[in-house]
């Protein structure tokens, strides 16, 4: 089931990932810029967003896609130098790319979502604070149909190969899933062919748990999920981690926890930040749930409206957090 879509998502978040290590590589604070919103966005955000939309739409045509970048820097006051940066990026991907052809790649990511209906969610780089640091960020790619997520691909170019703890060289790995075939597959980047497949961790002790979060205070109650640590007496200091290699930490037993709690109130999560890392987790054998213990719903649109914060653990471990979470506070 959905060969054709796994073969599209792969080669297209592998793609990916090279044009965003190679802006990476050279990267100068001119390649920055801040949305509407305040948050940051590179150019490699809108050239990765640009390449796997020009792949997707060339496979699957009729296809909705929900992606988290819009065409709207481009068209505001350095709209021009921006563009022109970003097509200087894709010329050797896309050659011939014009700046019409990348409004149109960028705003085809402009997809509402929701229920009833096959769309993609698209995230081209997750973890922007973490790509513009020199530390994690994601690739992440996802098909849903109907409200379920039925594949998932999480590019994760500066993840350590062995293993988040280890201290070996090589980086960059690409996991991905479909429903039908009760598997997630690893591959490293640099050699795309050799897979193997990856599991969470099912059976361990709370007290030997290792938990990761968000490097930004901003994006999660940091200190209630150390009393929630603490309540469990866990020995080992978070390890924390930018982007949805959160999640693909959890899949590989790298990490058994990843809680997301609301810093703020307010803030409503995005259906590109969890759909292909939430999948994954579950088909490698764990579970993700909000903090309630709510599914996650995929089908109100482009955020998880109904959702409140988020738990992903190797399975073992879940109704223990949901229940520890209940007896603390959240933030004033
Ligand atoms: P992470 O690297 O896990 O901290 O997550 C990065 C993602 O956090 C970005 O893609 C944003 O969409 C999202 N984000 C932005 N503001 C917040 C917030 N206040 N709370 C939770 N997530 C946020
Ligand atoms: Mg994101």
């Amino acid at each position: 089931m959905f060969e054709r879509e796994r073969a599209t998502a792969v080669a297209a978040v592998l793609r990916a990932a090279q044009v965003c290590e190679q802006v990476r590589a050279g990267f100068s604070h001119d390649d920055a810029h801040e949305k509407d919103d305040r948050s940051p966005v590179t150019i490699a955000d809108f050239a990765a967003q640009a390449v796997i939309i020009d792949i997707i739409e060339s496979m699957f045509p009729q296809d909705e896609i929900v992606g988290e970048e819009d065409a709207a820097l481009l068209r505001g006051r350095d709209g021009a130098l921006v563009a022109d940066a970003v097509l200087r990026t894709l010329s050797p991907v896309l050659p011939g790319i014009h700046t019409d052809r990348l409004i149109h790649l960028l705003e085809r990511g402009g997809g509402t979502g929701g229920r009833g209906k096959r769309f993609w969610t698209l995230d081209p780089i997750d973890g922007t604070k973490g790509f513009i640091r020199g530390d994690q960020y994601a690739i992440a790619l996802a098909l849903i149909e109907d409200g379920e997520v039925v594949l998932g691909v999480l590019g994760c170019p500066a993840f350590p190969v062995v293993g988040f703890a280890s201290a070996e060289e090589e980086r960059g790995i690409l996991l991905d899933a479909v429903r039908g075939d009760e598997s997630v597959w690893m591959r490293p980047m640099s050699n795309p062919q050799d897979t193997r497949a990856v599991h969470a961790r099912m059976d361990v002790a709370p007290a030997d748990a290792v938990f990761c979060e968000s490097v930004e205070k901003a994006h999660t109650a940091q200190s209630r999920s150390s009393c929630i640590a603490e309540m469990l007496g866990v020995r080992a200091a978070p390890v924390r981690i930018d982007s949805q290699c959160k999640y693909a930490a959890v899949a590989r037993g790298d990490a058994d926890v990843y809680l997301r709690l609301p810093a703020k109130k307010g803030y409503v999560e995005k259906i590109w930040d969890h759909a292909a890392g939430a999948f994954i987790v579950q088909q490698a054998g764990g579970r993700v749930t909000d903090m309630d213990g709510r599914a996650l719903d995929f089908a109100q649109g482009r955020e998880l409206s109904l959702n409140r914060g988020i738990v992903a653990t190797g399975g073992g471990l879940q109704d223990i957090v949901l229940n520890a979470i209940v007896r603390t506070q959240p933030p004033a």
